[in-house]
């Protein structure tokens, strides 16, 4: 049995210049709404609807970006976000932005915060400018992985707590400057459960055991989500978007009530959609309606040059033929009202799933127009402001040169 398992995080080297190489690239075009126009003519076969992926991670590399754009182009997925640009000053911040710069409107990037000398003073300082620079160069805001919480230790030896007051100024930074927290907080409730044939997702976690938060001195999953959950209140004016559907799939009750209290917050389904199908289809499909303009479509698909990853480890190396059928075993969920079928993720547990059968508008808000006001909006309007700002600088050399 081998565990296929790419690390995001991976450390990078000549990243950028590597990425010089795109420019032999053939310029990938987004599927338009010309071609969609086409294939609608009677003649050609339906066009499943156009998704927006919030939630991904490419290793900012020639190889993996031709990768993952083979498979969204197949898949339908028009724009991304990549939720993994590493920090301004690293190799992997740079090219990730050169690799956005060169897809323009498709792909929209978050920021990741640098926990290195969490104990200095000056920490906060540098990271509220970090955040900064991320916006400056056209991304949508920054991405917490649960380090925080579960893995950023004090000099003392502790974990940084959630809501430790020492990260308030990056939480209203974010706010002023219209950032979005993209958050990752805690894991699967099983995760927090001893490893045995009891726990439900003892196939993932004896592939991956190190993602067990079981014992030690980890703070339980319902400490970590009151912290984040004190966060949220404490800064009405930021936007924090709950990944993972607010990391509390296992109760949707619980997210129900988040999004009614707190206006500012958004949540996504990336690789969770395993555990929202456990739910009666009704009752998920009765909260997608409620909450329809604050749900978005992810799916936490990760290409590096190790291989794929669809939405946790597998058994075997994920293939091209493997992520199409991730992609569509989403579809079936969210479009079809088919009973039993198999869910995107069969490592998280052997159960079947029962399709919710979106109607068409809330489809639409949760696939493309949520996170099209969210994210790609945004950075469509910083695009045609730097255009707007280059144009004005070479008509002053041009003048200049007269
Ligand atoms: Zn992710």
């Amino acid at each position: 049995m081998r565990c296929f398992r790419p690390l995001v995080p991976a450390s990078l080297c000549c990243v950028a210049s590597c990425l010089l190489l795109l420019s032999s690239c053939k310029r990938p075009s987004a599927t338009t709404a010309a071609d969609a126009h086409v294939s609608s003519r009677p003649s050609a076969p339906a066009r499943p609807p156009a998704i927006y992926d919030s939630h991904v991670h490419i290793t900012p590399l020639p190889d993996t970006l031709n990768t993952a754009l083979r498979i969204f182009s197949a898949v339908g997925v028009e724009k991304f976000a990549v939720k993994s640009a590493g920090s301004p000053g690293s190799p992997r911040f740079a090219a990730t932005v050169q690799l956005a710069d060169y897809l323009g409107e498709r792909m929209a990037f978050f920021g990741n915060i640098d926990w290195e000398g969490i104990d200095e003073p000056g920490w906060a300082k540098r990271e509220v400018a970090a955040l900064e620079k991320i916006i400056a160069a056209g991304g949508s805001g920054i991405k917490i992985f649960k380090a925080l919480g579960l893995g950023v230790r004090l000099k003392d030896g502790s974990l940084l707590k959630v809501d430790d007051p020492r990260l308030d100024p990056l939480w209203r930074r974010a706010g002023e400057l219209g950032a979005i927290v993209a958050w990752h907080v805690a894991d699967p409730v099983a995760f927090f459960k001893p490893i045995d044939k009891n726990n439900e997702r003892y196939d993932e976690l004896s592939l991956a055991p190190d993602w067990s938060f079981y014992g030690k001195d980890y703070p339980s999953h319902a400490q970590l989500l009151a912290a984040r959950d004190r966060v949220i209140a404490r800064f009405p004016k930021t936007i924090f978007l709950g990944i993972h559907l607010a990391n509390h799939p296992e109760d949707l009750d619980y997210v129900d009530g988040l999004l009614s209290r707190y206006k500012n917050l958004y949540v996504d389904t990336s690789a969770r959609v395993p555990e929202i199908g456990r739910h009666p289809p009704q009752k998920v499909r009765e909260f997608f309606v409620r909450h329809q303009d604050r749900i978005l479509f992810g799916t936490d698909l990760i290409v590096t040059p190790g291989g794929l990853q669809l939405g946790s480890v597998s058994l075997k190396e994920p293939d091209f033929s493997d992520a199409v059928a991730f992609y569509q075993a989403h579809r079936n969920y969210f479009e079809t009202s088919k009973r039993q079928i198999a869910h995107p993720t069969p490592i998280q547990g052997r159960w079947k799933v029962d399709a919710i059968n979106l109607p068409p508008a809330v489809l639409s808000k949760f696939y493309r127009d949520n996170a099209e006001r969210l994210i790609f909006a945004p950075r469509s309007r910083f695009l045609a402001r730097r255009a707007a700002k280059q144009r004005a600088e070479a008509g002053k050399s041009a003048g200049r040169a007269h």
